[in-house]
């Protein structure tokens, strides 16, 4: 076992067994260190109460925020450092299967380490030498690659229904396995899962989004019957077949696709996208008169689906309509007969900030096909054009125009409705035309357009 403990550890550790305290590094930290991993926060537990807690680190020249003194953790800062303290614990009474009723202080390391989720995660190090205590092999499954409850899975899981998703979420994290017993009682704690707050439920999707092979945490929820649980949508589209030049069901696509879209580095809005851009294709698809499947504006169906999912979860707005907007602008197919004002279309309605998103949306889409690596060059021609339309003008948007409200307001548009519709047909005029775009120009098709308006 290769531990090297912080020094900082070690002098904040030594001030509280001054004080006749037991101070222990906990949780992820030990699993992290254990994985040959660096550490990035401090989770220390302690047999002193949160008050001595506080007290002890003011004495050593440290503050304190009682960040979540109802379970019995502070936080410190310490030269320099960040820590969570937390007293030990014992946990009883989880009546809804959501968070333990009450917290009650636990009189040893022992107790406290026997109320930890996975034995990879009830591991402490004595501080300041590091001592370990691991009474449930957590090393050993740790070395082995191995997610295993701390005693009785099925009332492991019973106690809090949060544990079968996070045991999901660290396989996809750390690529590790579930053992059989553990992932053998997710079946039977689904009614407790059913419990849990939307966003706890979302803090741990986003950790499988976030981890290598996002697959790997959602093929898990499929089969332990999570995945129809909290994203139910996303397991409709298990066994939907497609044609063509598809390989998979929609599912496995979708998911070929999540893996694929942080292939050029991680982005949640993006892997939120591909996992959900066909999630409306169940509900579409229809079959046509020569035997084949069609899937009829099923990008818009998507988008509304996962705004709805998204809302579910408690994603905030802005990610929602981000990740709708790629969701319903995915489809796009360009073809060299494009004029250039199609291509400026095809920038404004994408959003010129967008565009490199929609591009890796699109490879992901590809790469989901078949699980092949797509052609670099088949965006090619598309991005060469944009870049083309781009060198001669960039008015995609009102804001771009030669002219702002307040010009119009000046000439006797009144600001409203008939504002509105004037700026949006002098874009369409910009994006058909951009020699359009001066103020002179402009304010001269305006003043038609007013006149037209009113005579009306
Ligand atoms: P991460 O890297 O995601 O922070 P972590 O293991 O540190 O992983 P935390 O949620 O920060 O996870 O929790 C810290 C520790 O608290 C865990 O390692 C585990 O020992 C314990 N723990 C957290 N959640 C639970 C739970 N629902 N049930 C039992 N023990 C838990
Ligand atoms: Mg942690």
């Amino acid at each position: 076992m290769k531990k090297v403990i912080h020094p900082v550890l070690k002098k904040l550790s030594s001030i509280f067994n001054e004080n006749g305290k037991e101070l222990y590094l906990v949780g992820g930290a030990v699993r992290d260190m254990l994985r040959g991993q660096k550490i990035h926060d401090f989770d220390l537990a302690t047999n002193a109460l949160p008050q001595e807690v506080t007290a002890i680190v003011r004495r050593a020249g440290g503050k304190v925020v009682p960040t979540g003194i109802k379970h019995g953790t502070v936080t410190a800062f310490y030269k320099d450092h960040t820590a969570e303290i937390t007293t030990f614990r014992t946990e009883s009474g989880y009546s809804d299967g959501r968070r333990p009723d009450q917290v009650i202080y636990a009189s040893d390391i022992k107790e406290d380490l026997s109320r930890r989720d996975f034995t990879m995660n009830a591991i402490a190090l004595r501080l300041p030498k590091g001592e370990p205590v691991d009474l449930f092999g957590g090393a050993k499954d740790i070395k082995a690659g191995i997610i295993r409850c701390v005693g009785n899975a099925a009332e492991r899981f019973s106690e809090d229904g949060l544990r079968p998703l996070r045991a999901v979420r660290f396989a996809a994290q750390l690529g590790f396995k579930i053992e059989k017993g553990t992932l053998d009682a997710i079946p039977g704690a689904l009614s407790v899962s059913a419990n849990v707050s939307w966003e706890r439920v979302r803090d741990e999707i986003d950790k499988i989004l976030a981890s290598p092979l996002p697959s790997r945490g959602f093929h898990l929820m499929e089969q332990t019957g999570l995945l129809s649980l909290f994203l139910e949508e996303l397991s409709a589209c298990k066994n939907i077949d497609q044609k063509g030049f598809h390989q998979f069901d929609v599912l496995e696509h979708s998911l070929y696709a999540c893996d694929y879209s942080a292939a050029k580095g991680y982005c949640r809005q993006l892997r939120l996208a591909a996992l959900f851009h066909d999630v409306g294709k169940p509900s579409v698809r229809q079959m046509d008169s020569s035997g084949v499947w069609t899937f009829y504006r099923h990008e818009e169906v998507s988008a509304n689906m996962c705004e709805k999912i998204l809302n579910r979860l408690r994603y905030p707005n802005a990610v929602i309509d981000s990740v709708c907007h790629l969701i319903r602008e995915h489809m796009f197919q360009y073809t060299d007969n494009w004029s250039d004002s199609a291509v400026r279309r095809f920038i404004a309605r994408v959003g010129e900030a967008n565009l490199e998103d929609i591009y890796r949306l699109r490879r992901a889409d590809v790469y989901g096909f078949a699980g092949k690596e797509p052609d670099p060059r088949s965006l090619e021609p598309l991005i060469d054009r944009v870049n083309k339309v781009m060198e001669q003008s960039r008015a995609f948007s009102i804001k771009n125009l030669a002219v702002s409200g307040t010009d119009l307001i000046a000439i006797g548009i009144q600001s409203g409705k008939n504002m509105g519709l004037i700026l949006k047909d002098l874009l369409e005029t910009v994006l058909d035309d951009p020699q359009q775009n001066t103020k002179e120009r402009l304010l001269e098709i305006a003043k038609a357009m007013s006149n037209e308006i009113t005579a009306q």
